[in-house]
């Protein structure tokens, strides 16, 4: 008797682990991934038995990377999280989040200014889909300060932003800054 249910549970198990598997979307231009979003992330990582950091297309934006570059910037920093992944996505985020199976979508919040458009965004979110909630993450207090805004401007004046964004996403900058 023991022996069918130790043999259900070795086929059963890996179902049962993706079935109940608790899996958190982080969506965002990421033009580029700072140490402020990266921060967010390896907090997310802990809370989740899996997080998918989702690059929008955002071509509104008028990103400095491509969606592409984004991405690989993205992965290159994730890479030794086990349970992180990175991603592309367009269109409706209530869509992509259902099509892998996500349950919630976190947003880091930084400081009030960013509160009005989250909390539109978030109350939108769930109209559009009851059972996907938001959940918001500070950053450590010395990355409230930074965004992906801040540190192309910085690096475009020729200023080091070594201290704000992983070493790759540097690299990356001046290569790019170099160019235009
Ligand atoms: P978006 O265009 O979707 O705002 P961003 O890449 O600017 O994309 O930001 C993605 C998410 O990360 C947003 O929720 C933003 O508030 C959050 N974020 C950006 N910078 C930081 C930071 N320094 N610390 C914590 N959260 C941040």
């Amino acid at each position: 008797m023991e022996c069918i249910s130790d043999l259900w549970m070795v086929i059963f198990s890996p179902f049962a682990k993706l079935l109940f598997m608790r899996i958190a979307i982080y969506p965002g231009s990421f033009d580029p991934l700072t140490n402020g979003h990266l921060d967010v992330v390896q907090r997310a990582a802990k809370l989740f038995d899996q997080v998918i950091v989702a690059v929008a297309k955002n071509e509104d934006k008028r990103p400095l990377f491509t969606l592409k570059q984004r991405y690989e910037l993205v992965k290159q920093a994730v890479q030794h999280l086990p349970n992180v992944e990175a991603d592309m996505f367009d269109g409706l985020l209530v869509a992509y989040v259902e099509k892998r199976a996500g349950q919630a979508v976190i947003r880091g919040l930084r400081a009030v200014s960013d509160f009005e458009f989250e909390f539109q965004m978030a109350l939108m979110n769930r109209k559009l889909n009851e059972r996907i909630e938001t959940i918001f993450m500070m950053p450590k207090d010395t990355y409230t300060f930074l965004s992906s805004r801040i540190v192309k401007e910085i690096a475009r004046l020729g200023g080091d932003v070594g201290a704000f964004v992983p070493v790759h996403v540097q690299a990356a900058l001046a290569i790019k800054l170099k160019k235009i």
